[in-house]
C-alpha cells in the first residue's frame, strides 16, 4: 500500500504523446477489492479514441489509465474478500481475468438484473484505471479464476471482444444453427470472437477484410468463406452464399464504412447487429429498400454480468484460438497504440509488464 507502481497514464488529448510512462500511487484496496498483479492487458478501439478525444464514455476523467481486458496475479485481498464472479475461492497467487463493466448494484435497473444498462457503471481501463499499468484493483465479484489451460496473454483477449460478440449474436441476436453470419474485419477482436461463437453455435460465417492475411486468419478460425472488404459486389457475393437469398445476420463493428452494402447483403427480413464506431458515427442507406425488405436494424447495448460468465463458460469449454497479434511493454505503449491505428494487426495488441 502506498508504494509507487508504474503505470501508462494519459494526461491530455491529442497523439500518443499524451501517454506518459510514470509512477502512480498503488491501488487502495477496498474491503471488496482484490488487487491484481497486471500479466498481460489487451488494447481495444476505444482506448485511442478516448486517447484522440473527445471521451466516450460518460464519467471519463482526467488523467486516465486505460486498459480494460485485464489479466494477472491476485497480490492483495480486502477484508471482506472470499470467492470471485464465478464462486471461486481467491487467495494471492490467484490467476484471474476482469469482468471490466462494474454496475453499481443499486440503480434500479441493476436491481432488475438489467445491468448493462447501469446507470452508474464504470468501466475498468474506460472511466476507472485500468491495466496499462503493473497493478489494478478491481472489485473481487468482477474477477474470474482462469483454468490451468488459460494463459493470461490468451486470458487478456477475451473480456471485450468475446462478451461484445456473445452479446450481439447470443442475446440479441438470437442467432440459430443454420443460419448465415457475415461479420466485417476479419482479424479484429470482435470479429475473432465473432467467428468462433457462431460456428460453436452451428451457424455459417462469411467474413470480410482488408488483406489476403486477415482473410485467411479468418478461414484459419472456421469461416466458411471470406473475401476482400473492398469488393463492390458484396451483397452479390454474399447471396451466391446462400443460394440467392442472403445472409440471415450481419454484425458491423466498424460503422459507415460498408453499412449499406451490409444492408443489401441481407435476405428479406433479415437482421443487422450493429455496434462500434471505426470507420465514423454516421450512416447513410436506401431507407424504402430497408423498409420494403423489413429489415431488422439492431444496436447492440452492453452486455450483463450473468452473461459475461456464461460466455466465460462456454470459452473456457471450447477451446477457442487466441490470435495474438504483438505485445509491447508498458513503457512502449505509444507503439502499441500507433500499430492498433495503423489497421494492420492480425489479432490482439497486448501490453506486458
Ligand atoms: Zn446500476
Amino acid at each position: 500500500m502506498g508504494r509507487p507502481v508504474k503505470a501508462a497514464v494519459q494526461r491530455g488529448f491529442g497523439g500518443v504523446e499524451v501517454l506518459t510512462y510514470e509512477e502512480v500511487d498503488d491501488p487502495v484496496c477496498g474491503r471488496g477489492d482484490v488487487v491484481i498483479r497486471v500479466e498481460a492487458t489487451g488494447l481495444n478501439r476505444l482506448d485511442v479514441l478516448q486517447r484522440v478525444g473527445p471521451p466516450l464514455l460518460p464519467g471519463f476523467s482526467l488523467p486516465h489509465v486505460a486498459g480494460m481486458d485485464v489479466a494477472g496475479t491476485v497480490v492483495e485481498l480486502g477484508s471482506d474478500v472470499r470467492d470471485g464472479a464465478d464462486g471461486v475461492e481467491l487467495g494471492v497467487g490467484s490467476r484471474v481475468l476482469v469482468n471490466p463493466a462494474i454496475e453499481c448494484g443499486v440503480c434500479e435497473r441493476c436491481r432488475a438484473g438489467d445491468d448493462g444498462l447501469c446507470d452508474g457503471v464504470r468501466v475498468v481501463g474506460a472511466t476507472r484505471p485500468g491495466g496499462y499499468a503493473e497493478r489494478c484493483g478491481v472489485p473481487a465479484d468482477h474477477v474470474y479464476t482462469l483454468p490451468s489451460h488459460v494463459g493470461f496473454e490468451e486470458a487478456s483477449t477475451i473480456p471485450t471482444n468475446y462478451s461484445t460478440a456473445w452479446h450481439a449474436l447470443v442475446t440479441v441476436g438470437a442467432i440459430a444453427p443454420g443460419e448465415w453470419l457475415l461479420v466485417h474485419g476479419a482479424a479484429s477482436g470482435v470479429t475473432v470472437a465473432a467467428i468462433q461463437l457462431a460456428k460453436q453455435a452451428g451457424a455459417h460465417v462469411v467474413v470480410t477484410g482488408r488483406s489476403e492475411e486477415k482473410l485467411e486468419l479468418a478461414r484459419r478460425l472456421g469461416a466458411d468463406a471470406a473475401f476482400l472488404s473492398d469488393a463492390d459486389d458484396l451483397a452479390a457475393r454474399c447471396r451466391n452464399l446462400t443460394g440467392g437469398r442472403g445472409v440471415d445476420v450481419a454484425l458491423d463493428h466498424l460503422g459507415p464504412a460498408l453499412w449499406e452494402q451490409t444492408i443489401h447483403a441481407l435476405r428479406p427480413r433479415g437482421r443487422l447487429l450493429f455496434v462500434g464506431t471505426t470507420t465514423g458515427v454516421r450512416a447513410e442507406f436506401d431507407l424504402p429498400y430497408a423498409y420494403h425488405f423489413g429489415i431488422s436494424l439492431i444496436g447492440v447495448d452492453p452486455y450483463r454480468a450473468a452473461e459475461f460468465t456464461a460466455m466465460l463458460g462456454v470459452y473456457f469449454a471450447s477451446r477457442f484460438v487466441p490470435v495474438v497479434d504483438s505485445r509491447f511493454s508498458l513503457v512502449d505503449v505509444g507503439s502499441a497504440q500507433t500499430r492498433m491505428e495503423s489497421g494492420g494487426a492480425v489479432g490482439k495488441i497486448l501490453l506486458v509488464p
